[in-house]
């Protein structure tokens, strides 16, 4: 009964244990989400800040290229030009007009590059380009199909703005649709490199930025000749730098061959999704979140990316509270299994040492005394028999007198285990005290248990011992009956056969089976 208690204290313990771990982990799960959550919300607040500048920045170029078209370019003597330079057919006339152009505005041209501008770019109404600043000996060129947005102010004769990637140069580009006296004349170009916006972005705001144009974008439009405006990225190759903003990358040597791939994985997916995003960064690096902004040209492709790097405090943090609150949570669980495994381990230990016998692997006296209590409790309620037998060994002290008692030890484990390799599998067999044994026989009776007995005694008496040789033992039988108030008398009874058993010379059973009652009756006849 202590036994059984003291499993279900074992598993409650193991239960509680084994909960709080699962309290663990749900705990973990939980605060792994929210460290998530807030990875992302901060992640979210470079994309939204990226945004943000990319916005206001290309709105203030705009500003000031609708500034600097409507005070020095849409003027009468400009217009003037141009419209000559339309009428115009023979090319040495036109080139005459071309730097009268330059003339008029090589000052305007000079402001603007000051303030970041890098094309000014006339075109006529069928989308010829009439006059590069940036580039004066291209002229001539045909931009149908290559410029949309000279394409669209032709056409619509209304001002646009946004990015585009050019035969020569990229940029976010301001293009004007040009009138004089009601009739279209062509159209002009103000535009930023995207230089203009990277520089903003580390001047204001200390970030790093750079520009990425994809590469088959560049080998698609790019003039043969200006190809060399571009280098491969070093992180991904499908994409090119603009070597008049920066030859070379601020995370080319700083960042790992894996944060490389991370890159190429993530920018291949927005791309497909035309999502901007964040990761961060370890290597080297003092900034640790970069933001990868999409950049559309007119017809709505992604063609580029603008990214910054930045160094946030915020992040640096969680990751190391995350990796803290980690790292606790991986020594609770540890411990928490370790006590667990050595708690199994040592109950398992006692509950052999309550169970078994050290010496003879038989039960120990508690267990065979809960054994039979069980059985005589099925006994009273279902009324099955069941036999116990007291086996004692036939005059051990001499044994231990003459071989010692290390002798005597080794003839009782030797005894035990051929008892044990006799009975049925539903036999108790237990270690009684001493030199003395119970065996349980449920749902046996007298005779059959006796008969049970007779052949183990014999197998026991033809057994040689080693070093002792041949022993003998005594055994005293009682069946289960109604009329017995507790298990103890049982015992007694077996007991006290076995006594009878002693005393009728020993080396039998008592009561013996009936069969051998006969012979031994003849015998005396
Ligand atoms: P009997 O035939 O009447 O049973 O004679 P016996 O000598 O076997 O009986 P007795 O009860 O006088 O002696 C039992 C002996 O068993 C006494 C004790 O030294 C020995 N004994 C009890 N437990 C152990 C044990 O664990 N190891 C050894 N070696 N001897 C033990
Ligand atoms: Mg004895
Ligand atoms: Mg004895």
């Amino acid at each position: 009964m202590k036994l059984k208690a003291e499993q279900i204290r074992y598993h409650f313990i193991i239960m509680l244990l084994f909960f709080l771990s699962m309290i663990f982990l749900v705990t973990y799960a939980f605060l792994f989400k929210y460290f998530k959550e807030t990875e992302h919300q901060i992640y979210d607040s470079h994309i939204e800040k990226l945004q943000d500048d990319y916005l206001i920045m290309t709105g203030g170029y705009t500003s000031i290229a609708n500034l600097i078209f409507r005070s020095s370019i849409q003027t009468d003597d400009v217009l003037n030009i141009l419209d000559k330079l339309d009428r115009a057919t023979e090319e040495s006339v036109k080139d005459a007009y071309r730097q009268e152009l330059n003339a008029e505005l090589d000052d305007v041209y000079a402001v603007m590059k000051s303030y970041g501008f890098r094309q000014l770019h006339f075109h006529d109404s069928r989308n010829i380009s009439i006059y590069r600043f940036h580039k004066p000996e291209k002229y001539g060129d045909d931009l149908t199909g290559i410029r949309y947005s000279v394409e669209y102010v032709n056409t619509n004769r209304e001002m646009i703005s946004g990015f585009e990637e050019g035969r020569i140069f990229n940029g976010y580009r301001n293009v004007y649709p040009l009138e004089r006296n009601r009739r279209h004349i062509g159209s002009v170009e103000l535009s930023i490199s995207m230089a203009a916006i990277t520089q903003q972005i580390e001047s204001k705001f200390k970030q790093e930025s750079q520009f990425i144009l994809l590469k088959s974008v560049v080998d698609k439009k790019v003039f043969d000749s200006e190809q060399a405006n571009y280098t491969a990225w070093s992180v991904d190759d499908s994409y090119v730098l603009d070597v008049n903003i920066s030859p070379t990358c601020f995370l080319e040597n700083t960042i790992t061959p894996g944060e490389s791939g991370q890159i190429r994985t993530a920018l291949a997916a927005a791309r497909a999704d035309e999502e901007p995003f964040s990761l961060r960064i370890r290597n080297k690096m003092r900034s640790n979140v970069l933001t990868f902004l999409p950049v559309y040209n007119f017809e709505k492709e992604v063609v580029g990316f603008l990214f910054t790097a930045a160094d946030d405090k915020s992040i640096r943090s969680q990751t190391q509270s995350f990796m803290a609150v980690t790292t606790a949570f991986a020594i609770l669980m540890l411990l928490s299994l370790i006590f667990m495994y050595y708690f199994s381990i040592t109950n398992r230990k006692i509950q052999n040492m309550i169970q078994y016998d050290l010496l003879t692997k038989a039960y120990t006296r508690r267990l065979i005394f809960q054994k039979l209590e069980e059985e005589h409790q099925r006994f009273l309620r279902y009324g099955n028999t069941y036999s116990a037998c007291m086996i004692d060994i036939d005059h051990f002290k001499k044994i231990n007198d003459q071989y010692g008692h290390q002798t005597g030890d080794s003839v009782l484990a030797e005894l035990s285990r051929i008892i044990m390799s006799r009975i049925r599998q539903s036999d108790e067999f237990g270690r009684y005290g001493g030199e003395e044994f119970l065996l349980l026989m449920p749902e046996t009776e007298l005779e059959t248990a006796a008969r049970v007995m007779e052949n183990i005694r014999v197998i026991i008496e033809k057994h040689s011992f080693s070093l002792v040789g041949h022993i003998t033992v005594s055994a005293g039988l009682a069946e289960a009956d109604s009329n017995l108030e507790k298990t103890a008398d049982l015992v007694e009874q077996a007991d006290s056969n076995l006594y009878t058993a002693k005393k009728k010379g020993r080396n039998r059973v008592f009561p013996s089976p009936v069969s051998d009652q006969n012979q031994d009756q003849k015998k005396t006849v």
